[in-house]
């Protein structure tokens, strides 16, 4: 048809601050009924400085809508059974609502290991295997933080999944996995790609929704965008650079995100709305 779009952009920002103001109040209402604060706990493991950056944005975020945050920091010399008993010290404790482990996590530590140890109702950043076992199967859970937020995003802007193709490129447990099964929950027909997919870009061609999660700067080239799709840019590379080529992707797409200001924020919103809802539910108040 030769139809030419210049993408409008997915605000994630904005749509963000929203989720806050909304989150503020639930955690207001939870203080009045329990006379407790919602608290995240946030693992650090090793010093990694990006790492600490991230910790430091989301107890930030924690405090703008009231709750409390408790960091733990621990050496990069660290053993998997150290970080593995101070997350089942943190399970235990009732005054913790929600365990976040940034990641990712120096090397010689079993990562797997260490979010296995997060009991399920404290999951905020889902990152379990009984989270994304219950998301494939669309059970509640506090889904993984990212994919969650895009949904979020693809439903504000009114993206129709229903019979829609879906192209996810990346299959990590805490981005591309969950992504594909929300999306095959909404109906979407998905394809997943990875780093063995052949012709990539013919089959990115074939989608009404991209979703970059790639880890690779401007991978996703403008010329293997269909005119009319929805571009989602999960990626956050050096430099706040995304992992689609967003010059290129911007005059075929109808929809785009940003980065920043895309994915990012609604990532950081997820986890601080599940962490109230974890909290609600432990403390036995209705929201
Ligand atoms: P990851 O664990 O490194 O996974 C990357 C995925 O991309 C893997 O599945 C890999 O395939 C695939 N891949 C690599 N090279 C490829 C290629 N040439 N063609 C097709 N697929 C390829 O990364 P992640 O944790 O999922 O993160 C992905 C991106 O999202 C990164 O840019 C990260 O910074 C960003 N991220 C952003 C947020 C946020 O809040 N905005 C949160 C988390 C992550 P294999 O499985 O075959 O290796």
């Amino acid at each position: 048809m030769g139809t030419t779009f210049k993408a409008k952009l997915m605000d994630g920002k904005t749509l963000a601050d929203r989720i806050m103001v909304e989150t503020a109040r639930k955690v207001d209402a939870i203080r009045q009924a329990s006379h407790v604060t919602p608290t995240l706990a946030t693992v650090l493991v090793g010093d990694d400085s990006a790492s600490a950056t991230y910790i430091r944005m989301k107890r930030k975020r924690c405090e703008q809508v009231g709750m409390r945050s408790v960091s733990v920091e621990l050496p990069a010399g660290v053993t998997t059974e150290e970080v593995v008993d101070r997350i089942r010290k943190l399970a235990e404790d009732p005054a913790i609502h929600g365990i976040l482990v940034q990641h990712p996590v120096p090397n010689p530590i079993d990562k797997r290991a260490v979010f296995e140890a997060i009991p399920l109702e404290k999951d905020v950043d889902g990152v379990t295997s009984a989270t994304l076992g219950r998301t494939i199967l669309g059970m509640p859970a506090f889904a993984s933080c990212t994919p969650d937020g895009i949904m979020r995003l693809l439903r504000e802007y009114q993206v129709e999944l229903d019979g829609a193709h879906a192209v996810v490129i990346g299959r990590s447990p805490i981005l591309g996995r969950p992504m594909a099964s929300m999306l095959i929950n909404a109906q979407a027909t998905v394809t997943l790609c990875h780093s063995r997919t052949r012709s990539l870009p013919s089959i990115v061609r074939g989608a009404d929704i991209v979703i970059a999660a790639v880890g690779k700067p401007r991978f996703v080239q403008g010329g293997w965008i269909k005119v009319g799709a929805v571009v989602i840019d999960a990626g956050y590379n050096p430099g706040n650079v995304g992992d689609v080529d967003f010059d290129g992707a911007i005059e075929p797409a109808s929809l785009i995100t940003p980065v920043p200001g895309g994915v990012g924020p609604m990532t950081i919103a997820a986890l601080i709305e599940h962490t109230a809802y974890a909290a609600a539910q432990q403390l036995g108040v209705a929201l």
